[in-house]
């Protein structure tokens, strides 16, 4: 049985981030993942497209891994807003904000490449391919059983604090206990790149439809890349199309502010539910990422807040290790209990900001479309309300953790 003080189920983008994150204390860290890195399968380090906030460019700056990512970071310097069909539209700017940029968009595989780099540079033991099979708890912690294809008797590991970061349908979560709401949306997202006739000027663009909301992000110099949510029916059919059907369809609903769509590249399906776990923390035990909330991707923010989870259960367990000293127990209840009552507050502003949108632009109904394009000609015409919606993406609500400002942990 080899000893740990804390194992991380699940290497995504989030339990790979919390990993080397940790490697910066004098901690035993190992982290446990089911795919091998590289592999096609691998769920978290896709093609997708993500927009990250400026607090999460802080946090990769400070494990280390943002000089890997930034040359492929694309920075959003604009969001444009708008209802199609109606007069209403907002501008968030980000020199109106005083930023130089109000977050990057960047690709999935891009951050986890930078991600693994690092990890095999670090002192974190890994286990990939090792998927969690069983685990039980014990006096001091957990012990956990791997299977994995280059161990036939697996691998049996003890740890004082077991993390799990193993996504929206955790196992790990659901074997200590710990039950989720799951609540479908009965939509998908289609995802794919896009080129158009005319440069995005790094705009980032939300556009709301009759048929469901879709997301235009700016990505190098003539890439865009296209987040499209459809009721799963119609993105079943929409994923069905050619591709110049499909690109037509596109762009009946998007309009020609970007010029024509010339071409699109291979779609992906992800259906969409809001999932959250009922705690973020048991005995001896820390939820993460994806396991602890999974989000609608309406407003952009499932990553940047799973991200802020790993800096702040990190920035508890460096505060604990350093006012401990000896008696430092990284899965102590203090530490656990400190951790999970500082993400309520986070989690329930972007789960009630997020669903809130999804609803209230699922509306088709004639006032509450009126009251939509009131309130973004208000949100476009005040600062304060735009103050508070770019302190949001900038992922600075609430208490901030350390890596997020730009300290280090
Ligand atoms: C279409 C779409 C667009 C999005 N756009 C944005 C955006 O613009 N901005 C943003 O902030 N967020 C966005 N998100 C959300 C973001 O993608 C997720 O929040 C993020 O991927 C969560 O990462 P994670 O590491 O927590 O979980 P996951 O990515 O699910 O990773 C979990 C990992 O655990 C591993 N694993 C699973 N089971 C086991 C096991 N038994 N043993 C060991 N390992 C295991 C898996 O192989 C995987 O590597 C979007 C999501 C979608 C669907």
């Amino acid at each position: 049985m080899s000893q740990h003080d804390i194992l991380i189920c699940g290497g995504g983008l989030v339990g790979a981030s919390l990993a080397l994150a940790l490697s910066q204390l004098k901690l035993n860290v190992a982290l446990a993942e089911a795919v091998p890195f590289g592999s096609i399968e691998q769920p978290s380090f896709d093609e997708r497209t993500t927009a990250i906030s400026n607090g999460t460019q802080r946090i990769f700056s400070a494990i280390g891994v943002w000089p890997l990512i930034e040359r492929a970071a694309t920075p959003i310097k604009r969001i444009h807003v708008s209802d199609q069909g109606r007069f209403g539209f907002a501008r968030l700017d980000a020199r109106e904000q005083d930023l130089p940029q109000l977050g990057y968009v960047v690709v999935n595989r891009v951050m986890g490449e930078a991600l693994w780099r690092r990890l095999q540079e670090s002192s974190v033991k890994i286990y990939a391919p090792a998927k969690v099979s069983t685990l039980q708890k014990t006096d001091g912690g957990y012990e956990v059983a791997l299977t994995s294809a280059l161990a036939p008797n697996g691998y049996n590991l003890a740890a004082k604090l077991l993390v799990a970061a193993d996504g929206a349908n955790s196992v790990v979560r659901e074997a200590a206990g710990i039950s989720a709401s799951k609540q479908d949306y009965r939509q998908t997202a289609i995802v794919a790149n896009l080129a158009c006739q005319k440069f995005h000027n790094h705009i980032a663009y939300e556009r709301f439809t009759a048929e469901g909301p879709l997301a235009l992000l700016p990505l190098g110099d003539a890439r865009i890349g296209l987040v499209w949510v459809l009721e799963s029916e119609l993105a079943e059919q929409a994923l069905r199309l050619d591709d110049v059907e499909f690109l037509t369809r596109l762009q009946a609903a998007f309009g020609l502010r970007l010029g024509r769509f010339t071409q699109v590249g291979k779609r992906f399906a992800y259906p969409l539910t809001l999932t959250q776990a009922a705690a973020h923390s048991a005995d001896r035990l820390a939820v993460i990422g994806n396991a602890a909330q999974s989000l609608h991707p309406i407003a952009g923010q499932g990553f940047n807040l799973g991200l802020r989870d790993a800096a702040c259960l990190a920035e508890v367990l460096a505060d604990a290790q350093r006012d401990g000293g000896e008696r430092f127990d990284p899965g102590s209840v203090e530490v656990l209990q400190r951790y999970a009552a500082w993400r309520r507050e986070d989690r329930g502003g972007i789960v009630a900001f997020t669903d809130g949108l999804v609803r209230l632009f699922a509306q088709p109904f004639g006032p509450i479309k009126t009251v939509r394009d009131a309130g973004m000609l208000l949100f476009d015409l005040s600062p304060l309300a735009k103050d508070y919606l770019a302190q949001l993406s900038l992922g600075a609500a609430g208490k901030i953790p350390r890596m997020a400002r730009g300290g280090a942990l």
